[in-house]
């Protein structure tokens, strides 16, 4: 299996599996099999250990549902302390002990592999599958949160929206997870505001 994906795109695409339109919430890990899919998509299981994963979860949903709750806890933490960095606020102890919870199940060691005469230095994880990508996402959040500015981790000023975003602009003073959309719409709304305001004086 390769290294996965650069790790903080993966925990702030990890969050935004769960997306506002307005006040309506649209998750895309609606199903124990989409999370698989989702996983398997971002290099956190095999090929195999996909079909091994949906195979046994299909056996026993309440197994699944359990698995699903566990990666969906973990969406929910993120939002909750991207909710205190976006306001300059540390995680609470609370989050930290969650999370570190979550760590705890990422043990991993490198290999090197030889594949038709050539050496690949590879990624090998111990344990529970599905706990361990777990904890590869979770530790994009962690090393983030020891790396970075924490407050550059943002959820996006639109109340409607709350997409989560790394602030990697030079100021870092960026406020909405696209300018185009979310930051237009602002713009638009402070102009009827003042447009109103003309009409009234
Ligand atoms: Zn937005």
């Amino acid at each position: 299996m390769p290294e996965p994906q650069a790790r903080d795109e993966l925990f702030v695409n990890f969050a935004n599996t769960l997306r506002w339109d307005r006040d309506v919430e649209h998750d895309e890990l609606r199903d124990t099999e989409a999370l698989i899919t989702w996983l398997r998509g971002h290099g956190l299981v095999s090929e195999r250990g996909r079909t091994a994963e949906l195979a046994r979860l299909r056996r026993d949903p309440a197994e699944g549902a359990r698995r699903l709750e566990r990666f969906r806890h973990l969406r929910a933490l993120t939002h909750a302390v991207a909710g205190r960095t976006s306001v300059g606020q540390p995680p609470t102890a609370a989050q930290l002990r969650d999370l570190n919870h979550i760590l705890r199940h990422g043990l991993h060691y490198h290999q090197l592999r030889l594949d038709r005469e050539r050496a690949h230095y590879t990624f090998a994880q111990v344990g529970d599958r599905l706990d361990q990508a777990r904890a590869t996402i979770a530790a994009g959040l962690a090393q983030f949160l020891a790396d970075e500015d924490p407050e550059r981790l943002r959820a996006c000023a639109n109340e409607g929206c709350r997409y989560l975003f790394v602030d990697r602009s030079p100021t870092g003073r960026r406020r909405w997870c696209d300018m185009r959309t979310c930051g237009n719409q602002a713009k638009v709304a402070r102009h009827r505001a003042r447009a109103r305001a003309d009409v009234n004086a």
